[in-house]
């Protein structure tokens, strides 16, 4: 992939990442395949942008959020996080790393502690880090970062099951905020809420961006939402980056058969420009045994015989605006 613009104000630099998960079998538990979760996916994200990563439920954009943080270590490829070679740190440099980097989990129901009050829940990073020496500066940081993501300091002392859907998202976004990280990786963080909070904690997201100067990796199913807050957009499909471009760009000029037959299926934001209103057929095939060539080849309405047999490059097709299609090669 050709770099992207921009390179001067990129935070993080994800080059060629593949995870794949062993499938063990037998008694010796031996090697018999394995799971193609992420593919040779690349991108860069800058300084106070919103990148956005989105797809259909199994297409590997959770598993690359988890690899960019390491929490889940990725089989190849590159990391790069403010000029740091992210996955050769260990140690205390990569405990300071991480500060730079935290995650804001999907369900906000199963992700907080219920035996611990929301002080301590947002307060416990602070604690492990030791970046405050004294309580009373512990203490005042809990509150300013309460306060910020609109969280009444009364409840200081409650637990998580006094609090709704959205209140208890406001709590997961204060513990990822409260290290004053460089990026937050949002994992569908508004899909378990009803439509009206998950407003309310989108505009809450783009306010802290606004003022803390955060850049996100917005991992989503949701065009709508992801049309609403991003700046730039990765369409991926079986663990393969399909398209990558500006929002604008790839919603007013979808490129990728793929991104087309997504669009195609959100009403609110089909747009007169995309011709092909064939519907995608068929399901995701397994990521056990994915198909050759181009992974999208069984469900494209434009797939040849070269799709089957050859996987399709990431090609600039105009100035940033990526795609991986033999149409576009
Ligand atoms: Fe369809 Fe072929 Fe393009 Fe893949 S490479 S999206 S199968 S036309």
């Amino acid at each position: 992939m050709a770099d992207l613009k921009r390179a001067d104000d990129t935070i993080l630099s994800v080059r060629n990442l593949t995870k794949r998960f062993p499938i063990k079998s037998g008694l010796l538990k031996r090697t018999v395949g394995a799971v193609h979760a992420v593919e040779d996916v690349s991108f860069d994200v800058h300084r106070g942008e919103t990148f956005s990563i989105v797809g259909e439920s199994g297409c590997g954009k959770s598993t690359t959020g988890k690899c960019v943080l390491r929490l889940i270590e990725p089989t190849s490829g590159s990391v790069t996080l403010d000029g740091q070679d992210f996955l050769a740190l260990s140690g205390n440099e990569l405990t300071r790393a991480r500060h730079k980097m935290t995650l804001i989990f999907q369900d906000p129901y199963s992700s907080l502690n219920p035996r611990m009050t929301v002080s301590d829940i947002i307060g416990e990073p602070i604690d492990i880090a030791g970046t405050y020496p004294t309580k009373a500066e512990r203490d005042a940081r809990v509150e300013e970062v309460m306060e910020a993501v609109g969280l009444d300091l009364a409840f200081k002392n409650r637990y998580p099951h006094e609090f709704s859907g959205g209140q208890r998202q406001r709590i997961g976004i204060a513990r990822a905020i409260v290290l004053a990280p460089e990026i937050v990786i949002c994992d569908e963080p508004v899909s378990a809420l009803d439509v009206s909070v998950q407003a309310k904690v989108i505009n809450l997201l783009q306010e802290l961006q606004e003022s803390m100067g955060l850049s996100y990796i917005f991992i989503s199913h949701d065009l709508s939402v992801v049309k609403h807050i991003s700046d730039t957009v990765m369409v991926m499909y079986l663990g393969h980056e399909m398209e990558l471009a500006s929002k604008e760009e790839l919603y007013a000029n979808p490129l990728h058969p793929y991104t087309k037959a997504l669009l195609e299926v959100v009403p609110r934001i089909r747009t007169e420009r995309i011709q092909d209103k064939r519907i995608l057929e068929g399901d995701v095939p397994s990521p056990t045994h994915p198909p050759t060539g181009c992974v999208f080849h069984s469900r494209c309405p434009h797939a040849t015989e070269r799709c089957a047999a050859e996987v399709p490059q990431s090609v600039e097709v105009t100035p940033g605006h990526f795609c991986s299609c033999h149409l576009y090669a």
